[in-house]
């Protein structure tokens, strides 16, 4: 585990069910893509069979789900712009003098900085 999730502050209950953490999903996966958002705390608290390890199928987990894959990457996406809008707010003076679809712009370009590509 990386840094404090910046996803949930419920980092020892599972986000899908609340039982007692078993693993972590990183939101943004992939390669070269895990470990950024592995240092930025791009993650959620998962039971096993909520991961990768379901019983009943893939449609019951993230990872080789399609759809949950694709989803799981937008939330993660949301999640980092979310942070670095809230950083901007606590720091910049600035903030007001752009209309508020320029900083989601602003934002949008920056995660497309850092990780190469949007899923938005
Ligand atoms: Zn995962």
């Amino acid at each position: 585990m990386g840094k404090k999730s910046i996803v949930t502050r419920y980092e020892k209950y599972s986000a899908f069910s609340g039982s007692p953490m078993e693993c972590i999903h990183h939101l943004l996966f992939g390669k070269g893509i895990r470990k950024l958002a592995d240092d930025d705390g791009i993650w959620i608290p998962l039971l096993d069979r909520e991961h990768n390890m379901s019983p009943n199928g893939i449609k019951f987990q993230i990872h080789e789900n399609p759809a949950a894959e694709k989803l799981s990457k937008i939330a993660g996406q949301l999640a980092w712009e979310r942070k670095y809008l809230a950083d901007k707010l606590a720091s910049d003076e600035n903030l007001g003098h752009q209309s508020s679809d320029d900083w989601m712009d602003e934002a949008r370009e920056a995660f497309r900085q850092r990780y190469g590509e949007s899923w938005l």
